[in-house]
């Protein structure tokens, strides 16, 4: 029997980086009263430590340094967050804690309870996301050492795109290699399962529609929907593909790596560098890679910075309505799709030819529905939260837990 869910239950979904962990409590009994509660960050780990933290109503309750722990301490600095929460949180009981994962490999098509084989396996694919799966993996052993009780679950950002059909998940490489993991992944999978729960939601007459979902951030893909489902994707291998980001290139042609290597020195280390963090949306403008300095600035390389984006983003769409057949609706989300009323304005005139028209009016106030009644194909503004799909993800497989999920004791957070 799995443990009783109460109102007061809460789950700390936590998204781990280099050097800064990013949290947020959930609180409800069921998928469908689930409230944010609390959400933060500890950053400058292993130099100073930050601790920050605000309310559902974006209060400020923390904001300062953490002196008490080692800098690099991550099981140290995840038992000072519980025992803030411990004191914030006064009368609910911590029952989980969901951790934000980017890569499950071909092995996990679904979140899955942490277990030391779990931990074992992600270590395994490590090398197919160097930046970002080390750090996942350090966060969930640190808080099994300071919280063994707890069950923690992984969500994988990979796992919603194992619906699309072979031929959009295989690079046309020997086939040795792909056997060997070296294929078209996808990523931002999380943001796109949450928009694909909402959208019927806003419009149930595109339950079963084929959509282009613009997740447009610092970084930025491309999902193609069809019936709530993955079809396509922009991001391939790494998080490096499909378009222009805030510091990375997306399309490269290979073979640009190839005379880099050959004729300026490069090695992996270098083209790592460039690619993640010199390239994209800074690379181009040499002013920066925020969309909003970009459209601020005076600067014709900024302008351009901002075209190019603009241009891959309508040209990729166009390429998923094709994997889809068609297309029957265009949604906006995440920081720049969100937020930017002149991107989502140059991005759809140049999907005119598909029968896209915005209503000016409603894309500038950040309507829900921001396209003309004439359009062929309505356009939205969803905002995402990755976050609650992870909160869900980690209740529903809490409930439905036998054996060892359900024997877990959650220890109550008032109780010290
Ligand atoms: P995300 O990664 O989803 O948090 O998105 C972060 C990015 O959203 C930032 O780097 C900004 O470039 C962009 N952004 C946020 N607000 C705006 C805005 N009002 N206009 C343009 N871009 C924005």
């Amino acid at each position: 029997m799995s443990q009783p869910i109460s109102q007061r239950d809460a789950y700390l979904i936590i998204n781990a980086g280099s050097s800064s962990l990013k949290f947020s409590v959930f609180c409800g009994a069921g998928k469908a009263e689930l409230d944010a509660v609390l959400s933060g960050q500890i950053s400058g780990i292993g130099t100073e430590p930050k601790f920050e933290a605000k309310d559902a109503q974006r209060r400020v309750l923390a904001d300062g340094t953490v002196d008490e722990v080692e800098p690099g301490d991550r099981a140290g600095l995840l038992g000072f967050l519980l025992s803030w929460m411990r004191h914030e949180l006064k009368d609910t009981r911590l029952v989980a804690a969901g951790h934000r994962v980017v890569h499950g490999g071909t092995r996990f098509a679904k979140p899955v309870r942490i277990t030391p084989q779990v931990l074992a396996d992600l270590e395994g694919l490590i090398p197919l996301a160097p930046l970002h799966q080390p750090h996942n993996i350090a966060a969930m052993a640190a808080l099994a050492e300071v919280y063994p009780e707890l069950p923690q679950v992984a969500c994988f950002d990979t796992a919603f795109h194992q619906t699309r059909p072979w031929q959009a998940q295989t690079f046309a490489i020997p086939r040795e290699l792909t056997e060997e993991g070296v294929r078209r992944y996808g990523f931002h999978g999380l943001s796109y399962e949450y928009i694909a729960q909402r959208l019927p939601q806003i419009a149930p007459e595109l339950a079963d529609a084929r959509v282009v979902v613009c997740h447009l951030g610092s970084g930025s893909s491309l999902c193609a929907l069809r019936a709530g489902k993955s079809m396509d994707t922009t991001m391939g291998f790494t998080a490096l593909d499909g378009l222009p980001m805030g510091t990375r290139p997306g399309n490269i042609d290979p073979g640009v790596l190839i005379y880099l290597m050959r004729e300026k020195g490069m090695g992996a280390d270098a083209l790592e560098k460039l690619l993640y963090h010199k390239s994209g949306l800074l690379g181009v403008s040499g002013v920066s890679n925020d969309m909003r300095a970009l459209l601020d600035s005076d600067s014709p390389q900024a302008a351009e910075a901002v075209e190019l984006f603009c241009f891959q983003v309508a040209k990729q769409a166009t390429a998923l309505a094709t994997a889809m057949g068609g297309l029957d609706a265009v949604v906006f989300t995440a920081g720049v799709g969100e937020n930017s009323a002149p991107v989502r304005a140059r991005v759809a005139e140049k999907l005119a030819w598909l029968g896209v028209k915005l209503d000016g009016a409603a894309n500038r106030a950040k309507a829900t529905r921001i396209s003309a009644a004439e359009s062929r194909v309505p356009v939205f503004v969803i905002p995402t939260d990755e976050e609650r799909m992870i909160a869900s993800h980690t209740l529903d497989l809490l409930a439905n837990a036998t054996g060892a999920a359900a024997s877990a004791a959650p220890l109550p957070v008032a109780a010290e």
